[in-house]
């Protein structure tokens, strides 16, 4: 079976480093808060190149407190793209605001600018921009909207670890970028993490507070804030797993040329395309594809796994039905029937590519 994702083989690889990691956080009973979150957030926010990284308890927590940093008036409305995991809209409900839909490209499975413009009233005060399955938005686009509208940019990063737009890192360009570290993400730890980055001091200094209890010190809490935080293990274990991910995104990208240069595109399959002036960190490599749920079977019993992501446009959600956005001629709610997202990562060799880019190949003759 060639496997979708396979984090044991990546855990043997680095088994020494990770192990004595794990033993020093233990040894040193430095769980909380410690030396351990405060290397990592310096090394995070190195890479990324912002001024500040600020350890969270997970990726959805990281969008839910980026939005709330922002004290927006109570209703404001934010502006989501309908193709993306529930956590990027979860976090402006929960954050107390109200979630508009946007639709997305066909072609880079990204946010469509323009159904953007479409949709901005003058209570729209936000966007969340998805760098949906590492390939990044058109982010000067994005950038001349918010200025445009004078709207705040959070960018939802928790598939874009590594991604590059114009050279640069996905996260530096928003006024924050939120980043997961789920297990099977780019950059993932051994259970829940994220992080949030902004280069705004003041807005770091906010962020920080929310996500411990409202204080900077002991007992000196100026508002009720929550506990999210990044936990000492994960953190250390994220600080190894860091120095490997430009390797790690290098191999995927790898991996993605040779899925580009072995799959046959037709009308019935296509591959994501990417802006001319982005790398994409492919931390899913999907295609476009007639007959989906044939064509996954069919890989199935050839042994290959394969996954989709998702099966239901966020508009077509009971939990959206409030809403009532999901009417069928928006791009995403026909995407969610033929995405197909094929086996990546590491743990995939070129010989892996070709054979199950002659199976696609074989099925669409
Ligand atoms: C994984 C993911 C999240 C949420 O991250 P968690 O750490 O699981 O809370 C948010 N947005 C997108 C696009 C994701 O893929």
């Amino acid at each position: 079976m060639i496997k979708f994702l396979d984090l044991g083989l990546q855990y043997r690889g680095i088994k020494v480093e990770i192990d004595l990691a794990i033993e020093t956080i233990i040894q040193n009973t430095d769980f909380i808060n410690g030396q351990s979150v405060r290397e990592f957030e310096q090394e995070f926010s190195a890479y990324i190149d912002v001024e500040h990284c600020i350890g969270v308890g997970n990726g959805t927590d990281a969008l839910e407190i980026a939005i709330e940093s922002f004290g927006l008036p109570k209703g404001a409305e934010i502006i989501v793209p309908g193709n993306s995991f529930i956590a990027s809209s979860e976090a402006v409900t929960r954050a107390g605001h109200r979630v508009q839909f946007c639709d997305c490209r066909e072609d880079t499975f990204s946010m469509d600018i323009e159904d953007v413009e479409r949709r901005i009233t003058e209570s729209t005060k936000a966007l969340v921009v998805v760098h949906m399955y590492g390939n990044p938005c058109d982010m000067d686009a994005v950038t001349k909207l918010a200025e445009k509208y004078n709207l705040r940019i959070v960018e939802d990063c928790a598939q874009a670890h590594g991604a590059k737009y114009k050279g640069k890192m996905v996260g530096g360009f928003g006024d924050v970028g939120a980043f997961s570290f789920y297990p099977g993400k780019n950059l993932g730890a051994y259970g829940d993490a994220g992080a949030i980055v902004t280069s705004d001091h003041s807005l770091s200094e906010k962020i920080r507070m929310i996500g411990n209890h409202g204080r900077i010190s002991k007992y000196d809490h100026e508002f009720e804030g929550r506990n999210s935080r990044l936990d000492g293990l994960q953190a250390a274990i994220l600080s190894v797993k860091l120095k490997h991910l430009d390797d790690w995104v290098a191999r995927r990208r790898a991996v993605a040329e040779a899925y580009l240069k072995n799959i046959v595109q037709k009308d019935e399959v296509r591959c994501m395309t990417l802006l001319n002036s982005s790398e994409c960190a492919y931390h899913l490599f999907v295609v476009r594809v007639n007959r989906r749920d044939e064509l996954k079977n069919y890989l199935n019993t050839h042994g290959v796994e394969t996954g989709i992501h998702y099966p239901v446009a966020l508009p077509k959600l009971n939990a959206y039905k409030y809403l009532q956005q999901s009417s069928g001629d928006m791009v995403c709610n026909q995407l969610d029937g033929k995405v197909l997202s094929l086996p990546m990562g590491e743990h995939i060799t070129m010989k892996n590519v070709k054979y199950i880019s002659d199976l696609i190949n074989e099925f669409y003759k």
